[in-house]
């Protein structure tokens, strides 16, 4: 079970956005790595460079001093993974704002995780990570037409565009492993 967001970190966060469709879950993100949940490696998955810029555009008038980092590195040995992911990601941008780019990094650390991934990325619940793939990567999220859960999803739906298949069986409703790709994500 995921802890609940602080809300102080949160609401301290919001009160710095630029009023942009990411502020909400970004501010999640944040408050969940600012509260010392180390799901996320350091700077949310991107560089030190990159995390700034982020902050910077997404929450002008935050101060920086507030984070620390969460003294964990991506994984060296799935470097070509978190690249194919992020190239998928970004294959489904929807061109609206730099902070796709950002997004598509930290989600492509957060599929390395163990958990949902709403939980991996530090966000309230799924339907913040529903709304989050929606604004961003639209056509992605329209092929989601079944609800599969999201980690699932996108590695089902990268290898597919590689023309692999993955699944063991020839439909979902026949598949030993419906659990593990639909169903809640809680
Ligand atoms: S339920 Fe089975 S067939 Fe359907 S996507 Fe999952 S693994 Fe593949």
């Amino acid at each position: 079970m995921q802890p609940r967001i602080k809300d102080s970190y949160k609401n301290k966060i919001l009160a710095g956005a630029r009023g942009h469709v990411n502020d909400g879950p970004l501010s999640s993100m944040l408050a969940t790595w600012m509260d010392g949940d180390d799901k996320m490696p350091n700077w949310l998955g991107l560089d030190r460079l990159t995390f700034r810029k982020l902050v910077r555009f997404q929450f002008p008038t935050l101060t920086m001093r507030k984070f620390r980092p969460a003294q964990r590195g991506l994984e060296v040995d799935r470097a070509m993974e978190w690249g194919d992911l992020k190239r998928y990601l970004l294959k489904n941008r929807a061109w609206k704002c730099a902070s796709e780019v950002w997004i598509a990094e930290m989600i492509s650390s957060a599929c390395m995780g163990q958990n949902h991934l709403w939980q991996d990325l530090g966000l309230q619940n799924r339907t913040e990570l529903t709304a989050l793939m929606e604004n961003n990567f639209p056509k992605m999220a329209k092929r989601n037409i079944h609800n599969m859960k999201w980690k699932k999803f996108i590695y089902r739906d990268l290898c597919q565009m590689e023309g692999i298949y993955v699944c063991r069986s020839p439909s979902c409703e026949v598949c030993v492993d419906y659990d593990e790709c639909f169903g809640p994500e809680e």
